[in-house]
């Protein structure tokens, strides 16, 4: 026999009723996005490898290491993309949204791929919820989108969350810091490989370096807080304002500084407990910058990402696991089974869940069925009902069970489901 073919390394089937929870946070973001005026975009999983050279940067982790790239029959070289931001603003501008009035509100959802060492949390096909906000500096964008950002997480009960936050300028402020970080890394030794090389030609990413023997190196370094010019200062300590008006509680962290080299001012990251090393839930920030580094205009930015797999890792196992109530329909013999048929139509037209068996089970384990699908009533249906034009309504939870006209049957249903009688 042939060998069984198995999933790709780090690429999870995800099953019922898992799925029921997957679509329960999507619900959730969707309706929040809605209140905010965000509107969602269906982008391809594939891009040129350009897009996310240019955007994310090449010295990066993600665009080093973690691409999925391959040359396509024509040859042009192609990539899995690893995230959602550049390809955002590759569409806003192929599309020209950029040019009608208003900020541009903009979500969407689904897989992105990078080739990492598969663990707990971290997975080689993982799913994010992405917004973005794109035509406006203003620091009261940032903090809406932060607002926003803890609105969805609220509503998914997910409340054990810390939001760290930074300012990392504008290119002016980095490069002062820059300047001064580059000093400072080079009094030190014993960089991992990857941070010895970025010392002198990416410092800002020695920052964000997952080895703790580089955090360790780091402590002293200067930070970004301190080189900001008056109108970073300005925007963020307005950011900083306005979440403390909402009541929205945060965490300067003057070191954080995300895995991409897009991002200005605002960054942002939420953390939760129970995640262990692979903690992040969410990311985000301001890259007023990308735009034009991808050949559009001006078009200053700031958006999030939401990391869908860990963030139901963290979310207890009950929540979001939802089924409609539920009626099974146990029928006994060829009659019933045939007007069984009709029946379990009129029940779905009356908006209820149906289900029957079609594998010609006996009345105990047509009965054991619907326990397991967990049906709360179930309707047995025989001979002698038919002939009398009505059928046993049993009730799962007591074992109660009356006797009721067919024709009445999804009328009654609708009524109890819906009272949860
Ligand atoms: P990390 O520091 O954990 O690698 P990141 O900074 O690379 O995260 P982002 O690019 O900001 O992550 O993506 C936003 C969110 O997507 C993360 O906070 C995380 O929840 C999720 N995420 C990123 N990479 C993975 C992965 N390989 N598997 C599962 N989730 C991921
Ligand atoms: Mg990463």
């Amino acid at each position: 026999m042939a060998g069984q073919i198995r999933a790709i390394r780090g690429m999870r089937d995800i099953l019922p009723p898992e799925t029921s929870r997957w679509q329960w946070v999507e619900q959730v973001a969707r309706e929040v996005f809605d209140l905010y005026g965000y509107r969602e975009l269906r982008l391809p999983l594939l891009e040129r490898t350009e897009l996310f050279s240019r955007s994310i940067g090449v010295d990066t982790d993600i665009v080093a290491k973690e691409m999925y790239t391959f040359p396509d029959r024509h040859g042009d070289s192609l990539t899995l993309r690893p995230e959602a931001t550049a390809q955002v603003v590759r569409a806003a501008l192929e599309n020209r949204l950029d040019r009608a009035p208003g900020v541009q509100k903009l979500y969407t959802l689904g897989p992105m791929f990078r080739y990492e060492r598969p663990q707990k949390g971290r997975y080689r096909q993982f799913h994010q919820i992405n917004c973005e906000a794109l035509g406006a500096d203003a620091p009261d964008l940032d903090a809406e989108v932060i607002l926003m950002l803890m609105e969805i997480l609220g509503r998914l009960g997910l409340t054990q969350v810390r939001l760290f936050l930074n300012s990392l300028g504008c290119p002016e402020c980095q490069q002062d810091f820059k300047a001064r970080l580059k000093l400072f890394l080079r009094t030190k030794e014993g960089w991992c490989d990857d941070c010895f090389r970025r010392r002198e030609i990416n410092p800002l990413r020695v920052l964000d370096c997952k080895s703790a023997h580089c955090q360790g190196l780091l402590k002293g370094s200067p930070v970004l807080k301190d080189c900001l010019d008056e109108a970073c200062a300005g925007h963020y300590a307005r950011v900083l304002e306005l979440l403390n008006r909402f009541r929205v509680p945060y965490e300067e962290n003057p070191r954080l500084v995300r895995g991409l080299d897009y991002y200005t001012r605002t960054a942002f990251e939420v953390v939760a407990a129970g995640l262990g090393a692979q903690d992040a839930v969410a990311g985000g920030g301001r890259y007023n910058g990308l735009s034009q580094e991808l050949g559009g205009p001006e078009l200053p930015a700031i958006g999030f990402a939401i990391g869908q797999d860990r963030l139901l890792e963290v979310l207890p196992p009950e929540a979001g696991r939802i089924s409609p109530p539920k009626v099974f329909l146990a029928a006994l013999g060829d009659a019933a089974r045939d007007r069984a048929l009709g029946l379990l139509q009129d029940l779905r037209r009356w908006g209820l869940a149906a289900e029957m068996d079609f594998q010609g089970r006996s009345l105990k384990a047509q009965m054991s069925l619907a326990d397991r699908l967990g049906a709360i009533y179930v309707i047995i249906l025989g001979n002698r009902e038919l002939e009398t034009g009505q059928a046993v309504l049993r009730r799962m939870a007591t074992g109660g069970q009356e006797q009721v006209a067919l024709k009445e049957l999804p009328a009654i249903l609708a009524n109890f489901i819906s009272g949860k009688v």
